[in-house]
């Protein structure tokens, strides 16, 4: 089959490799009819991502028709549609009993490399390095699927893979974000990052009895995009004084809740000597550490900071101070995307969204490797890009 393989920093290539082979009994294969790049994978992209490998295969985000199930597998069959949560989760262990699918603890077999960092391992993710499990992507023509008795859910006919495929990360990912926000009605919500999940974010708050969203970014489109979809007010950062813009909106006080989307591009650093790798990532991407910042100093006394954003790593010069005297609640934690894909499926179904409204481009698989280049640097007004196999 051909897959998007990475090669180098910032040099993918879409190759021929072995086609996907049941391996357990829960396993299932799927032949992708849909999948996206994320805004995630571009930490892989830029090298920043420790244990990835020349070959590894690309994408977390997809959905397909199932061609061959595991003997284990009763709830699927050939030829269901289904699409797949990008974090793998057993289903039985007791974060999956708690309904804590990222952390599941059956599905990373390289836990100790996470562990080494983090001291506790998450669940593993589908092309996320090898210290998140080294499972092949699904930017490719078939995937494993590893649990998929748990995991993937059906797809009606009735929706297009561009309604259903978003089930996979960035709609439970800003969904998760703004309910991590606890919004009351009334409430003012700041959104940090228009991409693709701070643009679901934005819906979802408003999904969730938001008053007001409030979104902050620097690209014309993505706050067009904010304002004309999702109804929110905007800041443009590179002209606007962000703190004193949202103390003046809100009265005084502040908003309700902060929402970063936007991430540390200083992401799961190396084991050994990580701190100072990190340090060292940081210092180029010094913005990036600078929206939680914001976001803690911005928010109101007894407000909520909700981080859907990836930091892998470390951040210096956080304002404890801020969050300990001002009662700030920090929630935050990769999305369990099982816990929401049906529920949210059926919003889709009802007609209170339609994920369609983030796709800017669509190309083919064989182009990923420009599609990349050109998500990275926003060319062309890029926000989201699905790629078909
Ligand atoms: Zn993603
Ligand atoms: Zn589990």
């Amino acid at each position: 089959m051909r897959a998007n393989c990475f090669v180098d920093k910032q040099t993918l290539r879409v190759e021929h490799v072995p086609d996907p082979q049941i391996l357990n009994p829960r396993d299932a294969i799927v032949r992708i009819t849909s999948t996206a790049i994320c805004g995630s994978d571009l930490h892989l992209y830029n090298g920043l991502v420790p244990a990835v490998r020349r070959g590894d295969i690309l994408g977390h985000e997809f959905m397909g028709e199932v061609v061959e199930v595991g003997r284990a597998v009763k709830n699927l069959a050939v030829g269901d549609r289904v699409v797949v949560p990008f974090p793998i989760a057993c289903g039985s262990c007791w974060s999956c009993q708690q309904r804590l699918f990222s952390l599941c603890e059956n599905s990373n077999p390289n836990a100790s490399i996470a562990e080494a960092l983090w001291g506790r391992s998450p669940a593993g993710i589908f092309g996320y390095s090898h210290m998140l499990g080294g499972y092949a992507g699904g930017q490719a023509e078939y995937a494993r699927v590893p649990f998929a008795d748990v995991g993937p859910i059906k797809v009606p006919d009735s929706l297009e893979d561009e309604q259903a495929l978003f089930l996979s990360d960035i709609f439970p990912t800003g969904w998760m974000a703004a309910e991590n926000c606890d919004i009351h009605p009334g409430d003012t919500v700041a959104v940090w990052g228009c991409g693709p999940v701070g643009q679901f974010a934005i819906k979802s708050a408003r999904l969730l009895g938001a008053e007001r969203v409030i979104a902050i970014d620097r690209f014309p489109e993505r706050l067009r995009m904010a304002r004309e979809d999702g109804w929110a007010d905007t800041i443009e950062y590179e002209e606007t004084n962000v703190h004193d813009a949202l103390t003046e909106m809100t009265g005084g006080r502040g908003p309700d809740a902060c929402v970063d989307a936007v991430g540390m591009e200083a992401h799961t650093p190396g084991v050994v000597g990580a701190y100072d790798r990190v340090k060292q990532v940081a210092m180029v991407q010094t913005d990036r550490p600078h929206v939680l910042r914001e976001a803690l100093l911005a928010c109101r006394n007894g407000g909520t900071v909700s981080v859907p954003g990836v930091y892998g790593g470390f951040a210096d010069k956080m304002p404890l101070g801020a969050m300990v005297n001002k009662s700030v609640t920090i929630r935050t934690g990769q999305t369990h995307v099982q816990r929401y894909m049906r529920p949210l499926l059926q919003r889709i179904e009802d007609g209170d969204i339609d994920p369609r409204f983030v796709v800017t481009h669509r190309v083919s698989l064989d182009e990923a490797p420009q599609a990349y280049e050109m998500f990275l640097h926003k060319r062309d007004e890029c926000i989201k890009v699905v790629l078909a196999p």
